[in-house]
C-alpha cells in the first residue's frame, strides 16, 4: 500500500505584478530574494496559470477558490457569502450578505479603502454604533477583522452594481456609488454611516493621533448562501487552512477544512509569518493537507508600496516557504509542496488584474544529491507553451491521491 502524500499549498496573495520603475524595471517577484521558492521551481515544476475563469472579476475570492481546486463559475455566489461562512454566520435562502468596508473618503475621493488599517477594537465600536442607528428586523452589521465587515440583509437588493473600494483608490466616489434596482436603500445606509461616524469618539481619537478616520461604510461584493464539495469527500484529504482574513477562512469552512487560528496573523506586513509556518508544520504532522495564505503582498500592491511588497514576498519565502519545506523534508514522508499566488496586484495600478501568474510545485523527499543552490525563475515572464491552464484544473490534478 502506498503511503499517503502530505500536501502543502503556500499562497502569497497578490504577489504577481508588472515591471516597476522604482525596482529598475523588474517586478517585485523578480526583485525579491526568494531562494526557497526559486529552488522549488528548479527542482520541481514551474509554469504560468490563469487563476480567474473567463468572465469573472479577478478578486481574491474567485482566485483562492481556484487555488483550492474549485471553479468559481460553478459554485460562486459572491464574496460576502464566503466571508459569512468564515464568521460562522449562517445564511438563509432569503439573506443577502454584503461586504462592508470601513473606508476613509476625503473631498469626495476614496482616500483609503482600509480606514488606515483600523484596529479590530475601534472598528467594532463603530459597527456597534451603526447597528444602534440602522439595525432593524432582518438587517444587521457584523464586525470582522480590521476594516472588513459584513451586512446581512434579509431580502436585500441582489441586482446592484457595487464597486470594490480598493479598485477606486484616489478616485471620485460619486461615479461608483451603488447603482441599479433599490440603489437608494443601499446609498441611504452608507449615508447613515457617514453621519453616525462623523463625531464618534473613535474617529476623534484617530484624528487627534494623526491617523485616518473611518468616515463611512462602503458596501460591495454581495452574495447569497453557497456550498462547495468538501475536501474529505472530493480528494480524500483532511487538513486545515491558515489565514488572517475571513474570506479564506470562509472558503475553509465551505471546503470542510479546519480553520487554524494563529494569534499574530494580521493580514498586514507585520503578520507573524513564523507563527503561520509553525502552525502549518503542526497541521501537516496530524493531517494530510495544509493551505497557508499570506495577505501582505496584496495589501502592499493596493497601497502602491513597491519596496514593502518586495519585503513581504521575501518574508513569505524565508519565514513560510523555507521552514515548511524543511519540515516536510525532515519528516521523510512523501510530500508535494505547492507555491503560488492568487492574482496580480500591480503596485502601479493598486488593483487586481487577470493576467497569468507563476505556479510551482516540487515532490519529495528530494534525492540526497539535490543541490542547495538550485534556482529557476518564478515570475510573470516564464515562457508559456500556449494559453496557461486554469489553476482549478491543474491543482485538482495535483491534489488527487498519488
Ligand atoms: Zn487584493
Amino acid at each position: 500500500m502506498s503511503v499517503k502524500r502530505k500536501i502543502a499549498v503556500l499562497v502569497g496573495d497578490g504577489m504577481g505584478d508588472e515591471p516597476v520603475a522604482e525596482l529598475g524595471g523588474r517586478t517585485p517577484l523578480q526583485a525579491a530574494g526568494i531562494p526557497a521558492i526559486r529552488r522549488a521551481a528548479a527542482l520541481g515544476h514551474v509554469q504560468l496559470v490563469h487563476t480567474v475563469p473567463p468572465g469573472l472579476a479577478p478578486g481574491s475570492d474567485v482566485a483562492n477558490m481556484g487555488l483550492l481546486g474549485y471553479n468559481a463559475r460553478e459554485n460562486y455566489t459572491g464574496r460576502a457569502a464566503i466571508e459569512a461562512a468564515g464568521q460562522r454566520l449562517p445564511l438563509d435562502p432569503a439573506d443577502v450578505a454584503y461586504r462592508t468596508n470601513l473606508v476613509t473618503i476625503q473631498d469626495g475621493r476614496m482616500l483609503d479603502y482600509s480606514a488606515g488599517d483600523i484596529s479590530n477594537g475601534e472598528a467594532h465600536e463603530l459597527i456597534a454604533a451603526l447597528n444602534a442607528a440602522a439595525a432593524r428586523d432582518g438587517l444587521q452589521f457584523h464586525g470582522g477583522v480590521s476594516y472588513r465587515h459584513l451586512l446581512i440583509w434579509r431580502d436585500g437588493p441582489t441586482g446592484l452594481v457595487l464597486t470594490p473600494p480598493h479598485e477606486i483608490s484616489g478616485k471620485s466616489v460619486a461615479d461608483h456609488l451603488p447603482r441599479g434596482p433599490r440603489q437608494d436603500e443601499a446609498r441611504a445606509l452608507m449615508e447613515l454611516s457617514r453621519r453616525v461616524f462623523a463625531d464618534h469618539p473613535v474617529n476623534q481619537a484617530r484624528v487627534a493621533g494623526g491617523r485616518r478616520p473611518a468616515t463611512q461604510i462602503w458596501l460591495w461584493g454581495f452574495g447569497q448562501a453557497m456550498s462547495l464539495p468538501p475536501y474529505p469527500a472530493r480528494y480524500g484529504l483532511q487538513g486545515g487552512v491558515i489565514t488572517a482574513v475571513d474570506l479564506v477562512r470562509g472558503l475553509a469552512v465551505l471546503a470542510g477544512l479546519e480553520v487554524i487560528h494563529v494569534p499574530g496573523a494580521t493580514g498586514w506586513i507585520d503578520t507573524d509569518y513564523a507563527g503561520k509556518a509553525r502552525a502549518a508544520i503542526d497541521c501537516l504532522r496530524r493531517s494530510d493537507f495544509v493551505y497557508v495564505h499570506v495577505e501582505a503582498p496584496d495589501e502592499c500592491g493596493h497601497k502602491g508600496l513597491a519596496a514593502e511588497k518586495v519585503r513581504a514576498i521575501e518574508n513569505f519565502d524565508r519565514q513560510v516557504v523555507a521552514p515548511v519545506w524543511a519540515a516536510l523534508e525532515a519528516a521523510g514522508h512523501p510530500y508535494r509542496l505547492i507555491v503560488c499566488t492568487d492574482h496580480r496586484t500591480p503596485v502601479a495600478r493598486r488593483g487586481h488584474t487577470s493576467d497569468p501568474v507563476p505556479f510551482a510545485w516540487v515532490d519529495g523527499p528530494l534525492d540526497p544529491g539535490a543541490p542547495d543552490n538550485a534556482s529557476a525563475a518564478f515570475d510573470e515572464f516564464i515562457p508559456a507553451a500556449g494559453i496557461p491552464p486554469l489553476v482549478c484544473d491543474l491543482i485538482s490534478s495535483l491534489l488527487e491521491p498519488a
